[in-house]
Order: C-alpha cells, then sequence, then structure tokens
C-alpha cells in the first residue's frame, strides 16, 4: 500500500480554475495561488449570497484513537462519491495546524484514495493564512506592551494581561514564559504565555466573522487586559484594530483545491476541537451553501467535541442549519475505548468491540438531540474482521439507525457511494428539525452544566475559586448570553483520557476560564488540557524530509 503522501504525489491535479468552473466560478472570481490554489473574490461571495441554499451535511465521528478516525477522509470520499453520483457537491473543510503535522497526529488532507491535493502546501504553509492569523495576534501583543513601556496611559494592570502571544508550532516550553528581561528599554518585566495558533481569538474571530466590517467589529472588542480598577482593556482602546484586519484582509478569503477526483474543496480556517470551536470559517462554509447543491463539512474530534460546538457556536451564531450527520466509527476506534492499547488494536477483539461500543451509543444518542438525521458510518480499516463489521452493522440497526460501510481510503469516491447514497436518502426523506442544546438565556453555569451532564454524561460540574470569579466578571460584563466553547480531551467524554468508553459516575472540573468577547463565547477550561500542546517523545518531523528536486517525505 501506497503512503498518503505517495498516492497524493501522483495525483493527476486540474488546474484549479477547471475545478472552479464546476461551482459556475469564473476564472475573475479567483485570486490564484499558483496553479493548483486559489482564494476567493469577495466579489464572488456577494454575488452568490442571492442563490438558495445546498444542503449542509455534518462529519463528525466517536472519541478517537491518536490517529483520529477518518473525519476528513470520510469526508473527501464522500464528496468524491457525489461527485461521481453526478451531484454538485463541495467540501468545507479546515486548514492543518503544524502542529500535529510535525507532532503526532499528521496532517489534515484526507488519506489513502480520499484527499485533497496539493496535499504538501495544504499541510505546510498554504496560502499563509495562519501566518496572517498569527502576526494579526503577535501585533496586538506587542502594541500592548508597548502601551505600557510608553507610560501606560490605560492603566494597564501588568498582572491582569489576559492576552496570549502565539506561534502555530507544538511547543511546551512557551506556555509558561518571562518577557522584557533586560533594562528599562526592554519593557516591563512581567508573565507571558503562548498559544498555539488554532487556539488564539483571532483564529475563532476569522471563523466566525461574516466579512471584512464585521471582522472588525469584532476585533475591536478582544479583550487584553484589565485596568488597575478592573475595568476591561479592549483591542480597540489600543487602537489595534485597523492594523490588524489589514494583516487579516487576504486570510478572509476562503481557499478553493480540489480532490483526487476533482471534487471541489474550500479549506479555510482550522480552529482545533479540542481547544478551540473547531469548524472550518462560516464564510466557508456560507459559500459553498450558494456554489453548491450540497456542502460536506468535518467538525474536529468527536462529537462531544467538535459537533457540540458546531451545533451550538457555529450554527447558532451563523444561523445555519444542518441537514444530516454523519456520525464516523472505526473498528480500531471501538476498540481503543473497550481497552485495547494502541499497538493491539489490528487484531480481531470482538469482546473488545463489544465493551467499546457504548462510546457510539452514547454519541448516537447525543446527536438525536440535536434532531438532525444520523447516517452512523464504519470507515473501514484493511484489518476489520467480518465478524466485527457486522457486530457494529447489527448494533446500528437494532437502533434504527441508517449504516452504511466506507471504503473510501482504499477506493476513493467509489468506496464511498454506499454511503453518498444513504446520506442522498436521509436528505430527501428525512427532515430537519434542528435545534442547538441550550437556550442563550440561562447562565454561564447552566450552560457548562448542560453541555457536561446531556453531552459528556457527567454528575456535575466543579469549579476552582478562580474560575467561579471569572464567570461572575464576564456576567458581570454582560458577556452572559454567550455560548460556551469546552477545552478538554478529545479521548474522552469526561475531561479525564484515561476514562474511555462510556464513562458514568464522574464530575468534570473548570479550572479556568476565559471570554472570547471578539468571537463571542466563553471558554471554560476542563481538566488538565493545554491550550500549547507539546511534541512527543519521537515527532513526526524526525521522519520529514525534502530531497534536491524539492520532493517532500514523512508528511502523513
Ligand atoms: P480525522 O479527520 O478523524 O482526524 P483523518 O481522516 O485525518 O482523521 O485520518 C487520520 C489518519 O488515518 C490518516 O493518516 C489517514 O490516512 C488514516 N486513515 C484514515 N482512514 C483509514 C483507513 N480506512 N485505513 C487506513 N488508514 C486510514
Ligand atoms: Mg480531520
Amino acid at each position: 500500500m501506497k503512503t498518503d503522501i505517495e498516492i497524493a504525489q501522483e495525483a493527476n491535479m486540474l488546474p484549479i480554475k477547471e475545478v472552479a468552473a464546476k461551482l459556475g466560478i469564473k476564472e475573475d472570481d479567483l485570486e490564484l495561488y499558483g496553479k493548483y490554489k486559489a482564494k476567493l473574490s469577495d466579489e464572488l461571495l456577494e454575488e452568490s449570497a442571492k442563490n438558495p441554499d445546498g444542503k449542509l451535511v455534518l462529519v463528525t465521528a466517536i472519541n478517537p484513537t491518536p490517529a483520529g478516525e477518518g473525519k476528513t477522509t470520510t469526508s473527501v470520499g464522500l464528496g468524491q462519491a457525489f461527485g461521481l453520483l453526478n451531484k454538485k457537491a463541495v467540501l468545507a473543510l479546515r486548514e492543518p495546524s503544524l502542529g500535529p503535522c510535525f507532532g503526532i497526529k499528521g496532517g489534515a488532507a484526507g488519506g489513502g484514495y480520499a484527499q485533497v491535493v496539493p496535499m504538501e502546501d495544504l499541510n505546510l504553509h498554504f496560502t499563509g493564512d495562519f501566518h496572517a492569523i498569527t502576526s494579526a495576534n503577535n501585533l496586538l501583543a506587542a502594541l500592548l506592551d508597548n502601551h505600557i513601556q510608553q507610560g501606560n496611559a490605560l492603566n494597564i494592570d501588568p498582572r491582569q494581561i489576559v492576552w496570549k502571544r502565539c506561534l502555530d508550532m507544538n511547543d511546551r516550553v512557551l506556555r509558561n514564559i518571562v518577557v522584557g528581561l533586560g533594562s528599562k528599554m526592554d519593557g516591563m518585566v512581567r508573565e507571558d504565555h503562548f498559544v498555539i495558533t488554532v487556539a488564539s481569538e483571532i483564529m475563532a474571530i476569522l471563523c466566525l466573522a461574516d466579512d471584512v466590517a464585521d471582522l472588525k467589529k469584532r476585533l475591536a472588542k478582544i479583550i487584553v487586559a484589565y485596568t488597575f480598577d478592573g475595568k476591561p482593556v479592549t483591542a480597540d482602546d489600543l487602537q489595534a484594530t485597523g492594523a490588524m484586519a489589514a494583516l487579516l484582509k487576504d486570510a478572509m478569503k476562503p481557499n478553493l483545491i480540489q480532490t483526487l477526483e476533482h471534487t471541489p474543496a474550500i479549506v479555510h480556517g482550522g480552529p482545533f476541537a479540542n481547544i478551540a470551536h473547531g469548524c472550518n470559517s462560516v464564510r466557508a462554509t456560507k459559500a459553498g451553501l450558494k456554489l453548491a447543491d450540497i456542502v460536506v463539512t468535518e467538525a474536529g474530534f468527536g462529537a462531544d467535541l467538535g459537533a457540540e460546538k458546531f451545533f451550538d457556536i457555529k450554527c447558532r451564531k451563523a444561523g445555519l442549519k444542518p441537514d444530516c450527520v454523519v456520525l464516523v466509527a472505526t473498528i480500531r476506534a471501538l476498540k481503543y475505548n473497550g481497552g485495547v492499547p494502541k499497538t493491539e488494536l489490528s487484531a480481531e477483539n470482538l469482546d473488545a468491540l463489544k465493551k467499546g461500543i457504548v462510546n457510539l451509543e452514547k454519541h448516537i444518542g447525543n446527536l438525536q438531540k440535536y434532531q438532525v438525521p444520523i447516517v452512523v458510518t464504519l470507515n473501514s480499516f484493511v484489518t476489520d474482521t467480518k465478524a466485527e463489521t457486522d457486530y457494529v452493522e447489527n448494533f446500528c440497526k437494532e437502533r434504527g439507525c441508517e449504516f452504511a460501510l466506507s471504503k473510501v481510503w482504499e477506493k476513493g469516491g467509489e468506496g464511498g457511494i454506499a454511503l453518498a447514497e444513504k446520506v442522498l436518502e436521509t436528505l430527501e426523506n428525512k427532515e430537519s428539525n434542528f435545534k442547538v442544546l441550550y437556550p442563550d438565556d440561562i447562565s454561564l453555569e447552566e450552560k457548562i452544566e448542560t453541555i457536561a451532564k446531556e453531552i459528556y454524561g457527567a454528575d456535575g460540574v466543579t469549579y476552582s475559586a478562580a474560575a467561579k470569579k471569572e464567570l461572575q466578571r464576564i456576567t458581570a460584563l454582560g458577556m452572559g448570553d454567550f455560548p460556551v466553547c469546552i477545552a478538554k480531551t478529545q479521548y474522552s467524554l469526561s475531561d479525564d483520557q484515561t476514562k474511555l468508553g462510556r464513562p458514568s459516575d464522574f464530575t468534570v472540573n473548570v479550572r479556568e476560564v476565559y471570554a472570547s468577547a471578539g468571537a463571542g463565547f466563553v471558554v471554560a477550561v476542563l481538566g488538565s488540557i493545554m491550550t500549547m500542546p507539546g511534541l512527543p517523545k519521537v515527532p513526526a518531523a524526525n521522519n520529514i524530509d525534502v530531497d534536491d528536486n524539492g520532493t517532500i517525505t514523512g508528511l502523513f
């Protein structure tokens, strides 16, 4: 079997203008980044806004193994299958972060014969959006420290600076640092912190903003610090809004690339789902809905994180109404949730499967709460046995769930026809009565509790003293009606990554809370999750190389 990157490098890509033409996009409406990548012009987005909306299909998953469960692979393969069925479909996906690319999980272009290309470009610098986001974030940090250095007219309390610098890299030593060491001219000494770019508020803002005007409104509201008398200091107070927006001007435009089978793919924005809100930009999803009949989009990690935030933050805020959810499971992840160690997932183990399938059962129940029709799909691995696959299929059927086996990794679009047909059937015959999990007007604590009890299956929520206090402050500042963005481990329904399957008899602990006033949500950090990840003992970076001809190896 060829590696993902070998398959991607053999791809016969069409010039991107030909891919765009499938969606009726004229060359004039493309801003080309070479032959195979383009940004969609603002004019195109404005003009197409009058078109009717297509159908929105969300791809989500059960709690994953450390390798991921093939949501991107399934999304891409499903898009390819729609292409084979002559449907006008488009993908709406996230841009990969360098953190996982060089860390443990690898890239985010899909896998096998279900990938988007050019894979190396997408996984590395792509069209520079993350660079722009990082720059805007760090410009704000620089302006803030400079303001203090130049006399601190705003009376900022350096102990209450909440804005963090960012970098799109897994670099644990930057979690807690000291800045401003040296002489008087080197700035005020203070403790500082980095988050990974995909967890930054600028990333969330870019992904939730409707247009440049909305982007500026949101940037202006970012809270960077509090004054000595406890008043919030915003980006606008630092006169940072315009310059940040200027840096983000092009990053606001959705990127267009293609699948191995030339299906158009809009890839834009990339917040992580464990420490941020986990889905591609609203602009990309809305553009897709206007340009195609079906949009296939992915929410990161398990449905407890990605789907919950897709529904309760993105759909709520952007007024989107999903029509169908594809819930991806793998035999491997079910066995992992049944307690099998990573190294033994390839061997048949029906006992572990039966033990771990409670995870799938809980996710089905959770998704039903949003009243969007569900199709469960098994992303098939060559190591799966018939007995294992049959067991999962029967399990779903007994629960009245639509089921389809997907072989897109092995066979591309052809391997996704069964799934595509199930999704089409569902779109035609089943109505979506989408509703969010909780209303705007209950307290932030009640929102956190609702998610913890209804989605995670927790008995309740405990809070650190600091988190309690911050919730009070945020509410007093008028942000009590925001939705909550939970940051927690992706491996468990709980906030403890060792509790696999369907944990019960547990509470979750809110360690930290902060307001993302510009993004329009309140982040609640559960358990020991970090907003700046670290690298593993053997990082993927150790095996990545480029030869004399410029061919990259080792990306996956
Ligand atoms: P997710 O989006 O859920 O994080 P990805 O689609 O990125 O997962 O897949 C993670 C990795 O698993 C990729 O390297 C991909 O090639 C591999 N993979 C996905 N599906 C299969 C499969 N059916 N068989 C073998 N490898 C797979
Ligand atoms: Mg993915």
